[in-house]
């Protein structure tokens, strides 16, 4: 039995998205005639009471045409040192914006208003103009560690008061939803962009939707093309994404509770020095052996992960994740 751990974007199609991509609606989305890829952006952007949005190839692509709509060559960001926008993706940032970034440390990914204020540019010619604040829910390097709304309502309070843009890279939102009953349409209240991924647990093969008000998605349609992200006959892969958050989103539920069995599971083994809170559908744990030794038994029993530092481990759950995958964990952790 192969237990794939690796990544919540290892995913397949299930039938049933399959056969929507299959029936799906399409035409030439650069010339906007996809009938799929504008349900999909309509449906997205209304869930999150946003006025519009664009369906991109990556949840990278849609963090980096935010930036890139939010601030000006020469500007700041601000965002906690775990941000997949700073770590993962490639340091875009700086080659498609020109902007350079502030990192903050923050309790697993989470930072506060309190955080960011000092940290904000007085307007001086030495200065980077401060333009944009990113966050990120749920934080990935942060265990899947997640931001109620309450704790977000202050950050874009002040935002607001200092002329700040607020992002948000929703890579895993719908996680963080399910868990703090927080709702999506309340989200568009306090943030100027949000990326949703839907290729990771929601399971759809491809693609991203970035959300904004109109003015923004306009100018974002042009920068995605000049990313070389402008798509064709994408509504294929935009039927997966409609299926994604008819059916998939309440299911997250299920990937939270196998990420706790197994986390408990963790914490009986002398093998195991330390496993992170579980919030959501990551679970990050330390090893007494060098990571890649337990990798290699973990692997001789079909398990596969990854290491997120020399005695870090990450398993992270997802919908081709089934009952008896997680019995077969349980069982094969019992013998290391
Ligand atoms: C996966 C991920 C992304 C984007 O990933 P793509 O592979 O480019 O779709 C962005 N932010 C976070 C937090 C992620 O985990």
């Amino acid at each position: 039995m192969i237990v794939d751990l690796r990544s919540d974007t290892v995913t397949k199609p299930t039938p049933g998205m399959l056969e929507a991509m299959m029936n799906a609606k399409i035409g030439d989305d650069v010339f906007g005639e996809d009938e799929t890829v504008n349900e999909l952006e309509e449906k997205s952007a209304k869930l999150f009471g946003m006025e519009a949005g664009i369906f991109c190839p990556s949840g990278t692509m849609t963090n980096q045409i935010a930036i890139k709509c939010f601030t000006q060559p020469l500007d700041e960001l601000i965002a906690d040192q775990t941000a997949h926008i700073y770590r993962y993706e490639g340091g875009g940032i700086a080659f498609n914006s020109a902007v350079s970034t502030r990192l903050l440390d923050g309790e697993r990914g989470i930072i506060t208003a309190e955080m960011i204020e000092p940290e904000i540019n007085a307007e001086n010619v030495h200065y980077p103009h401060t333009s944009l604040v990113a966050l990120e829910n749920t934080v990935n390097k942060g265990g899947g560690a997640c931001y109620t709304i309450e704790q977000i309502k202050p950050i874009a309070d002040l935002c607001k008061t200092k002329g700040l843009k607020l992002h948000l890279d929703g890579a895993r939102i719908f996680n963080a939803l399910v868990k703090t009953g927080d709702k999506a349409e309340d989200y568009g209240k306090y943030f100027d962009g949000i990326s949703v991924c839907l290729s990771k647990g929601l399971g759809a093969p491809v693609g991203s939707v970035f959300l904004a008000d109109k003015a923004t998605i306009k100018y974002a349609r042009r920068i995605r093309k000049v990313f070389g992200g402008g798509m064709r006959q994408a509504g294929f892969l935009a039927a997966a994404g409609i299926y994604a958050l008819d059916h998939h989103v309440e299911r997250l539920k299920v990937d939270h509770f196998h990420a706790q069995i197994i986390a408990r599971e963790l914490t009986k083994y002398a093998w195991v020095s330390n496993v992170l809170p579980v919030e959501t559908n990551i679970i990050l744990f330390d090893t007494v052996e060098p990571a890649s030794i337990v990798l290699e038994k973990l692997a001789a029993h079909g398990i596969k992960a990854l290491p997120t530092d020399k005695n870090r481990i990450r398993f992270v759950l997802h919908l081709d994740v089934f009952p008896e995958h997680v019995e077969h964990v349980v069982k094969v952790l019992r013998g290391i």
